[in-house]
């Protein structure tokens, strides 16, 4: 009888046995993804977003396994700048697959992105739009309106997007230029404490859309519902669930030939990565002891500056007594600390400090600063049986 080929059984990368056999391996500090929680993550979120094609942002986690998994799980992407463009380029996935929304582009940038066969662009003011008039065979827009969201962590509606009152203006600008507009997009910010921003955004999109169509504008059968979906760190979440039920909602209102896209990026590899580092040394300095980590605030936890996230750290060593402590990075500017106030069991040099939920804007925004490394990115379960593998990366 021949053997059946035995089913690569799922192994936790996150368990402390494999974190210390992947470091044993590959070296410290690691960032660990875990290609199984990318899918899982993505299957969560179609499922609370039915009939929503996701496109993957690519910026808080520009990684080539995390790419194909989303691929692999018949989803899209969301690409912003010519690395990212030749990043998917080289991964052979297909232009059709992938919008580009960076709202400004250098005309390489949009050169770049066409060549490749990107078709979908964003754009949010007249100038922009003129720079697609020599493209307008080959490309539709999609028009950025700026929902401001003050309570979002980071609000992303400052930086980009038009006034909702400009976007017929703008729309009739692109029509006299010959350039279709398929829709509009909005990103009420990224980690938004609930949904209330996303349907008024939505609401205020769809009447929006109506009045570009009743003026024959463009094609306007797309809607752009953007990021901005929360993930645990140090306070808890609504479940993904109840968070899109509101969208789903204002969704349901929508004519049926609107078709609803939108750019998840931290909710789909946020926990779907750890970081972890080594005790490097430490000191005891006014009773608390100090324990200095091979990373940093300028390396995987740069997010904590520029995201204003805070990562769960936990040791890997257990023990019963415990004592205030504080986890530094490894360079010399006295910035770079990760957490104080900590009350963790005496540590020694080469223990291992685990963060939490550290895919998204973390080991992306990473420096060298001071000549350390940043992290080897290994992912895992990339297919079945894959027990670790490190891209070079860039590739
Ligand atoms: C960063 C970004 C995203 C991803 O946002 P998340 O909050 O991480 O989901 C999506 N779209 C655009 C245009 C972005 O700049």
């Amino acid at each position: 009888m021949p053997s059946q080929p035995r089913k690569a059984r799922y192994i936790d990368p996150f368990h402390p046995d494999e974190i210390r056999r992947l470091v044993r391996e590959f070296g410290s500090p690691l960032l660990i993804v875990d290609c199984a929680r990318v899918r899982a993550q993505f299957r969560k979120l179609r499922k609370a977003l039915p009939g929503v094609d996701l496109h993957y942002a690519l910026k808080p986690m520009p990684h080539p396994a995390v790419v194909e998994t989303v691929v692999d799980e018949g989803g899209f992407l969301d690409l912003a700048t010519t690395g990212e463009v030749q990043l998917v380029a080289r991964l052979g996935i297909s232009p059709e697959r992938c919008i580009h929304t960076h709202p400004i582009k250098r005309d390489e940038d949009i050169r770049n992105a066409v060549h490749f066969g990107v078709r979908t662009f964003v754009a949010d003011n007249p100038d922009e739009i003129r720079k697609f008039e020599r493209y307008a065979r080959d490309v539709r827009l999609l028009i950025r309106v700026s929902f401001r969201s003050p309570g979002a962590v980071c609000d992303l509606s400052r930086k980009f997007g038009c006034d909702p009152e400009d976007v017929l203006a703008l729309a009739r600008l692109a029509a006299e230029l010959g350039i279709d507009v398929r829709g509009l997009s909005f990103h009420v910010g990224s980690q938004a404490i609930d949904s209330a921003k996303h349907v008024e955004a939505i609401n205020a999109c769809a009447k929006l859309i109506a009045a570009a169509r009743r003026e024959r504008l463009g094609t306007f059968d797309t809607l752009d519902i953007g990021g901005g979906f929360p993930i645990e760190y140090m306070q808890p979440v609504p479940d993904i669930g109840r968070f899109c039920a509101p969208i789903r909602a204002a969704l349901a209102q929508l004519p049926k030939r609107v078709r609803v896209i939108a750019e998840p990026g931290r909710y789909i590899v946020g926990p779907a990565a750890i970081g972890v580092a080594s005790v490097m040394g430490r000191a005891k300095r006014e009773g608390h002891w100090w324990y200095y980590l091979d990373d940093g605030l300028y390396g995987s936890y740069s997010g904590q500056l520029y995201d204003h996230a805070r990562y769960p750290v936990v040791p890997l060593r257990n023990g019963s007594e415990r004592l205030p402590s504080v986890l530094a990075g490894p360079t010399c500017d006295s910035i770079d600390v990760i957490a104080e106030n900590l009350m963790l069991p005496k540590l020694e040099a080469g223990d291992l400090i685990v963060g939490q939920a550290m895919g998204a804007y973390t080991w992306a925004s990473a420096s060298e600063f001071n000549f350390f490394p940043r992290a080897t990115v290994v992912s895992v379960n990339s297919k079945p049986g894959d027990l670790g593998t490190v891209t070079p990366f860039p590739l």
